[in-house]
């Protein structure tokens, strides 16, 4: 089975992060390497039909959250700690969360008394839009893509609006998948977080500081730990090598949330070897954690003056 699915669209022709021309670039399944900045562009661009069907209904059920009780408990953890760094950082104004999912991280920054608002596909209420950083007004005292910045075409063009869209001193917050890391080299074509063709660009974390510095940012913080996803990526590589066609990022999604269809012997398999590999990911992780580079990077970046 392969672990890169079929979409169309056309040939990637530059680099979605750095706008290198993608010619001699490296070709791999479903991307193709930047021979300037190592980044991958996912190619072909998928158009916009399969991006509809790659998205589905599976990935934000209408009927709300996406994971069993106990994920959407650590998301809202994650993102209430992610909350109190970026209002603590951020000078006064208001904070624009790009890709705002449900909307767990603006209700966080609202509960420490933060106006923010966010941008995502098919919102589901009122201070969630349907729009592209290019649409909005600002300005902004903090704009934050948190695994979002992989969904969107064109991520270099969108990282350089965000900085005119900032406020003299306003901050960036990214946390994205780094494919410098030692799971995407490890899993390759089915590490988890390659995530193709919703995931358009793959950036490497020495990539994505350098783009950010061109944008005109000071690169206060990259961090290894803060992007969390982690264990996860070590964990679904873990499972999804072994035979049967267990899944076990699939497995962890409320039933209709999930992408593929898993026989109910084939979920508690997934979720039996999960348990079984935990510990032997949890020691990957903080290896990888320790090297300074990990499955995913976090970033923060202020606006020169
Ligand atoms: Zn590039």
């Amino acid at each position: 089975m392969t672990s890169i699915p079929d979409w169309t669209g056309t040939k990637a022709t530059t680099c979605s992060w750095c706008g290198t021309d993608l010619a001699t670039g490296q070709e791999r399944p479903g991307r193709t390497e930047c021979p300037e900045c190592g980044s991958a562009t996912t190619d072909p661009v998928p158009d916009p039909a399969s991006l509809d069907r790659a998205y589905g209904d599976w990935y934000w059920p209408s009927s709300g959250n996406r994971f069993g009780r106990f994920g959407d408990f650590m998301l809202r953890r994650s993102r209430a700690s992610a909350a109190k760094r970026i209002s603590e950082l951020a000078p006064p104004g208001s904070i624009l969360d790009v890709g705002a999912g449900e909307g767990t991280l603006i209700d966080a920054l609202g509960a420490r008394g933060r106006e923010a608002s966010g941008l995502e596909r098919l919102p589901s209420r009122d201070d969630i839009v349907d729009k592209t950083i290019f649409e909005v007004e600002g300005p902004y005292a903090a704009i934050v893509f948190w695994h979002s910045l992989e969904h969107v075409p064109d991520a270099g063009q969108v990282v350089a609006e965000a900085a005119r869209k900032l406020i003299p001193g306003g901050f960036i917050f990214i946390a994205v998948p780094d494919l410098a890391s030692r799971q995407a080299r490890k899993f390759g074509d089915r590490w988890l977080h390659l995530d193709l063709p919703r995931h358009l660009v793959h950036l490497r974390s020495d990539a994505l500081v350098a783009g950010l510095e061109r944008c005109g940012f000071r690169v206060t913080e990259v961090s290894p730990v803060r992007g969390g996803q982690i264990v996860i990526g070590w964990l679904d590589g873990f499972v999804s090598g072994l035979p049967g066609g267990l899944n076990l990022y699939q497995a962890l999604r409320r039933k209709s949330a999930r992408r593929i269809r898993l026989s109910p012997s084939q979920r508690i398999g997934s979720i039996a070897a999960g348990v079984l590999l935990f510990p032997l990911a949890l020691v990957c992780a903080a290896a990888e954690v320790r090297s300074g580079r990990s499955g995913t990077v976090y970033v923060e970046g202020q606006l020169r003056d």
